[in-house]
Parts: structure tokens; sequence; C-alpha cells
């Protein structure tokens, strides 16, 4: 599988581009900007993108979804509990000072346990982790015990849970109940900041 980091957007979001070697189909997390490094390396790797894929609705994870999607045709896959705010982020981006384009719709919208394959090589699983914001979601990379967690949960520390749809109790059962219940060695990522582990945010964060 080619994995692929990036640190893209005004807020350092860590953007993943997951490729399958054999077919080349690809995916996009969270494209919060910096869309021309995401294709520089789609096109070295003669990647074609299937989807873009996003944690959630924010602005700072979702702001390269108009380019990236008019430069390749993806489709934009989010939770469904997020369907609304996705095309309405250019407003609160303006709060921040910033200006980001809104998202286009998105083309699938994901329930808990929905799959996306991605080639022969890819497969992620929805895990709705409510709490950061109402459609704040995990997913499960099959058979290579990594998570991808968006601002749910960082290395020692949570997403803020102040803004719309934040909730701090919810998002503390969101990670208790559908995190915390993966093995301990399994590799965390999210959606700022390092990756950690679930062993180590059980053993040391804060927060649990
Ligand atoms: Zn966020
Ligand atoms: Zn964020």
């Amino acid at each position: 599988m080619i994995f692929k980091h990036l640190l893209v957007g005004p807020l350092d979001v860590n953007c993943f581009i997951l490729g399958c070697e054999k077919t080349k189909e690809s995916i996009v997390i969270d494209p919060g900007g910096n869309v021309q490094d995401i294709i520089d390396f789609l096109t070295t790797n003669h990647l074609k993108l299937k989807y873009i894929l996003c944690t959630h609705s924010h602005f700072d994870h979702i702001g390269g979804n108009k380019q990236l999607k008019d430069f390749t045709g993806a489709k934009i896959a989010i939770h469904k509990d997020e369907a609304d705010s996705i095309t309405n982020i250019s407003s609160t981006a303006a709060l921040f000072g910033m200006k980001i384009d809104n998202s286009p719709e998105a083309d699938i919208l994901l329930n808990d346990g929905d799959k996306l394959y991605v080639g022969e090589e890819i497969t992620l699983t929805t895990i709705h982790t409510p709490g950061h914001s109402s459609g704040s979601s995990s997913f499960l990379l099959e058979n290579s015990k990594i998570i991808f967690v968006g601002d749910t949960l960082f290395a020692g520390s949570i997403g803020r849970t102040d803004l719309p749809g934040g909730d701090f109790s919810t998002l503390i059962n969101s990670v208790k109940k559908n995190i915390f219940t993966l093995p301990d060695e399994t590799t965390v990522l999210p959606g700022h900041g390092p990756d950690t582990s679930v062993g180590e945010e059980k053993r040391h964060n804060p927060f649990f």
C-alpha cells in the first residue's frame, strides 16, 4: 500500500493519502489545504483519486475539498450528520480571519459501520465517534491496526467540544466505547499533532 502523510492548511491538519499499489486507486483523508502538494503526489505516483474522505466538516479539514474535487472528480464522503455543515464553512472560517472555499456537497453520506473500498488493498470502516462535532467519525484501516480519528482524540489530549455540535461527555464516551476497545497496539492517527497508540492514550491521556 502507498501511504503518504502531509501537513496541510492554515491549522496544520494531518492529511493522509492511501493508494493501492496494484490498481492505483487512492483515497485522501482530510485535504484541508495545500491541494497542489496533494495533486503532485497523486500525479507522481500515477494515482487515481476515488474518494475524498472527511473525518468531520471543520474548515481546516475540508478547505481543499473543492479544488481537489474539481481537479480529480473524486467522490466526497463524510458522516451523514455533517451533511449540512460541510457546505457552510466559509462563514466559520471568516470568524478565524480566513478565506476558505465551501466544500461541494457530499456524494456519499456515511453511517456507522459503512465501508469504503479502494483498489484491492484498502478497506476503511466508518466508526461514528461524535463529541468534537455531531458527525465526527473515525476510520479503521482493515488488516493493519491503524485508525484515523480526526479531532476526536489527540496524543495526550482530546478535541475541543465548545464548537456547534460539540459535547464533552459524548466525546469521552465515543473514545471509551469505540477507540479504547481496540487492541492496545493500534496506531492512532489524529487530525493534528503526532501519532500515538490506543494503549498509550489509555494509560497516559489525562482526560480518561
Ligand atoms: Zn475540528
Ligand atoms: Zn482540526
